[in-house]
């Protein structure tokens, strides 16, 4: 479904980049790891479309879109998660969801003055979808609550709901496992496992090497910009080159 080839970004003058690799198959959750600084989280910006390669291309099922806006991305079926911004985390979790979907704000008022009607429809449409989606990640009973209430781990599902809310094809998740405690960890491997399960595609980056045994199908490893190997969890765990690179034995 996604195809990376020849990235290279460089800031200043560190190459944070250089002629990466990857590919992600269509209801497979591809993992992506690697020490600090090995330009994980550049990679994910490039497929995101925040960050433009000097060098490469993104492809979207066959179509080029290395040079697509993040919302044109996000209109082909391709997310990344945001943090709850300080503002977001003021709103009720029902409130970030309604958020969430493409043609807010500006769009909305006009249709609103035009056609109240349709506009109250899609309203209760939106809430219903809403509200599935959080039944189904366990955060119903929160939905009328601010977003600061919630824990850490709840806040990345709360950021994986916003993301569901545009009905994607494939979720890039930059450490879904970060700041969560380790029952929380289990709870949302399970949601991102059901929802490839129901045909989502993911690429996750994460530090925490038993989601990415639990949960990946095929694992990239990078180290200083640079592809390192890949293969599955056990495959790339059993590689000298890859316990070098956790143990900075790549200088
Ligand atoms: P990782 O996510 O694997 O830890 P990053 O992609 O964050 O790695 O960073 C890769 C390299 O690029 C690092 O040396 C980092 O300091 C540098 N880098 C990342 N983003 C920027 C930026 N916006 N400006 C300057 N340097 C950056
Ligand atoms: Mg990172």
């Amino acid at each position: 479904m996604l195809s990376v080839t020849g990235v290279t970004k460089a800031f200043g003058g560190i190459a944070a980049l250089r002629e990466a690799q990857f590919s992600a198959d269509t209801r497979r959750i591809t993992g992506i790891i690697g020490p600090n600084g090995a330009g994980k989280s550049t990679l994910l910006y490039v497929v995101g479309g925040l960050i433009t390669p000097d060098a490469g291309k993104v492809m979207l099922d066959g179509e080029d879109i290395t040079e697509l806006p993040p919302f044109k991305r996000a209109h082909l079926g391709l997310v990344r998660t945001f943090q709850i911004s300080r503002e977001l985390s003021e709103l009720t979790v029902l409130e970030n969801l309604l958020l969430a979907r493409p043609g807010q704000s500006g769009e909305t008022i006009w249709k609103n003055f035009f056609l109240p009607g349709r506009v109250r429809a899609e309203e209760e449409a939106a809430i219903e979808r809403a509200c599935a989606i959080l039944e189904r990640v366990g955060l119903r009973h929160l939905a009328d609550n601010p977003a600061r209430a919630l824990s850490g781990g709840q806040k990345k599902l709360l950021e994986l709901c916003r993301a569901l809310m545009i009905d994607p094809k494939i979720i890039l998740l930059d450490e879904p496992g970060a700041g969560v405690s380790p029952p929380m960890r289990v709870q949302i491997s399970e949601v991102i496992r059901s929802l490839r399960d129901e045909g989502v595609t993911f690429v996750i980056i994460e530090h925490d090497m038993d989601m990415i045994a639990r949960l990946c199908d095929r694992v990239y490893v990078f180290a200083e910009g640079k592809n390192l190997t890949d293969g599955s969890f056990s495959d790339i765990v059993a590689d000298q080159r890859v316990i070098d690179a956790y143990l900075g034995g790549l200088d």
